[in-house]
């Protein structure tokens, strides 16, 4: 069966603060927190605090261009406040065979360890 990509999410109890999470960055856009299940001493997800249809990246219209360049930028904010100086990896998952399994569009900084190429 396919993912429902339509109800809410756990991220919006997390951008309610109605669930803990560990933030690292907010502003009035976009939200930073601790992975749960961290794959790397650093790993972070940044997600806009309102989803606007943005279920994944799969879903991108030409509204949230402006959105997206400030995912981007806000991984690459956390990424230099992490200290992650010699690199790290930045990954947007997309639906089932992307092993997306939280329909709220987020990218995923992971760091402090080598990372591997191809990932696999
Ligand atoms: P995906 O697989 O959709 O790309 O990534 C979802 C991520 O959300 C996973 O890495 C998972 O560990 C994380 N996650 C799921 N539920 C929670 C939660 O309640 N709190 C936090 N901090 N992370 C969560």
């Amino acid at each position: 069966t396919p993912p429902d990509t339509d109800s809410p999410t756990i991220f919006d109890k997390i951008i309610k603060k109605e669930i803990p999470s560990t933030v690292v960055y907010e502003d009035d856009k976009v939200l930073a927190f601790r992975d749960i299940q961290p794959q790397g001493p650093t790993h972070i997800l940044v997600i806009p605090k309102v989803r606007d249809g943005l279920t994944g990246l799969s879903k991108a219209e030409e509204r949230h261009i402006d959105i997206l360049g400030r995912l981007l930028l806000t991984a690459k904010l956390v990424a230099k406040q992490e200290g992650l100086n010699d690199g790290y990896r930045v990954v947007i998952n997309d639906g089932p065979k992307g092993c997306q399994s939280v329909y709220h569009i987020h990218v995923h900084v992971i760091g402090g360890r080598q990372m591997n190429w191809p990932p696999g």
